[in-house]
């Protein structure tokens, strides 16, 4: 049942984590290493847009991430961690990685966990005053660059989930706020034009600007940036940017070995890499089907997306080193996000994303703090539901409800 074999985890996050405890819960016992590019140990990212990004001012990078970081579990104790060193390539054909440092590792499994890094816009101008927020030496580094005596004027490019957060809590700080978006509303491609205009509402109504429609070309400043110009001919003041346009899947480390890195890590429904031996992917960066919807591969960027994963790659994994078939039954698990924006709380089950019909089945788009329901449909397919402000209880009798709908067990 259990083998002895080598695993190496490269990604020391939330899905690289889940994957070393997952591995002891499915029976491995030989050595596991977490191999990691940040020097920190495992945390949690949501807070970072939230509660973290709002606390007082000042701490040391160490208090922030006291604040964060994932307990370790007795299961894992035994587990090695190789902080702040990336793998810089592999071959997977000899089952073998080098880190940039230039240490090599053989493994006999292999997991894939590298998950994503923000995207960077590619503009002129000066780089000091210009943010990203992933990780937490993002944050930290945010947060110096924000005036702690007094308001600052911040431009949050990008009107996606973290742009939204973001732009909430900075404005409970009491900056002003102006979010940029190129291609429709806040969250809109998610969540739809309805509930988007709504929440935009909501935002805009504690002061938050949204330009919407415009990109931006330049930004403007000598040493550092002092406004962003957009394509509209409008310069908006900037003491300070943070780009929220999107992420990059960080699979350069795989290049060179054959593999569909066009999006993500393809995999099939067990996360096996296709073509690669025992080798699996989790997390952000693991494109796999999903039978609740079809059979096309999709990465899907939420926190409970690790968990599940890790779950069953495990499994998958432990099975190939122990030479056996990895369990057939399809792998069907729900999606699930949340966001905190302000006095609302978003969350959802399944992939709204996909749907051609929004219905608002209770609540009024109008009062979001009243609390809202949408559900999510395609081609007349229930595949997604939205809850704004319902109480923790009817969230959760939503979400059974929506797994209920699951032909698959
Ligand atoms: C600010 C923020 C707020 C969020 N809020 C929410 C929320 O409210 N709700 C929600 O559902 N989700 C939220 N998310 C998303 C959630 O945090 C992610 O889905 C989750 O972090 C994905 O975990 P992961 O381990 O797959 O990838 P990641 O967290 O991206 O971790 C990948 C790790 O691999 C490392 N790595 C990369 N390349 C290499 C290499 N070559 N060698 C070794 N290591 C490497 C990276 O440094 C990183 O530590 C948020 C994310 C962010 C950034």
């Amino acid at each position: 049942m259990s083998t002895a074999e080598r695993v190496v985890v490269v990604g020391a996050s939330l899905a690289g984590l889940r994957a070393a405890e997952q591995l002891r819960a499915a029976g491995h016992q030989g050595p596991i290493t977490v191999v990691g590019a940040e020097p920190h140990p495992p945390y949690n990212r949501p807070p970072l847009s939230k509660e973290v990004l709002a606390a007082p001012p000042g701490g040391a990078p160490a208090d922030l991430l006291e604040r964060v970081l994932f307990r370790r579990r007795a299961s894992t104790a035994d587990v090695e961690f190789r902080l702040g060193d990336p793998v810089a390539a592999a071959a997977l054909g000899a089952g073998t990685l080098v880190t940039e440092a230039g240490h090599t590792m053989a493994y006999d499994g292999l997991v894939v966990a590298t998950g994503l890094r923000p995207r960077r816009l590619a503009v002129p101008g000066p780089e000091t005053g210009r943010h990203v927020l992933r990780t937490v030496d993002d944050c930290h580094g945010l947060r110096a660059a924000l005036p702690p005596a007094g308001p600052a004027d911040v431009v949050v490019v990008g009107a996606g989930f973290i742009g939204c957060e973001v732009a909430a809590t900075l404005r409970t700080l009491g900056h002003r706020v102006t979010v940029v978006e190129p291609v429709g509303g806040p969250m809109a491609r998610v969540i739809g034009d309805v509930l988007s205009a709504a929440v935009q509402r909501h935002l805009e109504a504690s002061g938050i600007r949204f330009v919407l429609g415009a990109g931006v070309t330049a930004y403007v400043g000598d040493d550092r940036v002092g406004g962003v110009l957009l394509d509209t001919g409008e310069t908006l003041a900037a003491d300070v940017v943070v780009e929220a346009v999107g992420s990059v899947c960080s699979t350069e480390w795989l290049d060179g070995n054959g593999l569909d890195l066009s999006d993500g890590v393809l995999t099939d429904n067990q996360l096996r890499v296709a073509d690669a031996g025992r080798v699996v992917a989790v997390g952000d960066l693991a494109r796999f089907p999903n039978p609740l919807f079809d059979d096309v591969p999709r990465r899907v960027e939420h926190w409970s997306v690790p968990t599940d994963t890790a779950k069953r790659a495990a499994r998958t994994l432990a099975a190939l080193l122990d030479g056996e078939a990895p369990d057939p039954t399809p792998f069907a698990p729900v999606p699930s996000f949340w966001s905190d924006q302000l006095d609302l709380r978003l969350q959802s089950f399944g992939s709204p994303a996909l749907a051609d019909e929004v219905r608002v089945e209770e609540g009024d788009p109008g009062h979001l703090t009243g609390g809202v329901l949408a559900t999510y449909h395609r081609a007349g397919h229930h595949v997604g539901t939205l809850a704004v402000n319902l109480s923790p209880a009817r969230q959760r009798d939503l979400r059974n409800a929506f797994a209920g709908l699951v032909p698959i067990a």
